[in-house]
């Protein structure tokens, strides 16, 4: 008699590795957010459901493709300490970091204020 490959266990391995890359893709963040409170590991700001969109998952080694699931890696941020964590690891390794675009970008308020007080009644 012939032995029948164990099909139905390939079957499963299979599953089970796709199943496991779902859930990777599934999103650290949601993970992230189960497994710590809802405080920026910085200025200690506290979040609620309203404004959890403004709190962050920063990579402590800064790979977003090294995400284990025991969360080592994961650091819940406000965007702004974030932020400054990024500027900071920019700084160290010789990038540029471009703080002022948005400033510039929103152009001169006084821009019209010249003709404003020139204006005669
Ligand atoms: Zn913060
Ligand atoms: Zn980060």
């Amino acid at each position: 008699m012939i032995k029948k490959p164990d099909t139905a266990k390939l079957d499963r391995i299979v599953a089970d590795a796709r199943r496991n890359a779902e859930q990777r893709d599934l999103g650290y963040r949601e993970q992230a957010l189960k497994m710590y409170p809802w405080i920026c590991g910085r200025c200690q700001r506290e979040f609620t459901r309203v404004n959890l969109r403004e709190l962050t998952v920063h990579h402590r080694n800064h790979d977003h493709d090294f995400n284990p699931s025991d969360g080592s890696n994961w650091e819940l941020l406000c965007v702004y300490c974030h932020d400054n964590e990024h500027s900071r690891y920019l700084d160290h390794t010789g990038g540029a970091s471009k703080p002022n675009d948005a400033a510039v970008a929103t152009g001169n308020p006084f821009a019209d204020l010249k003709g404003l007080m020139t204006r005669k009644p």
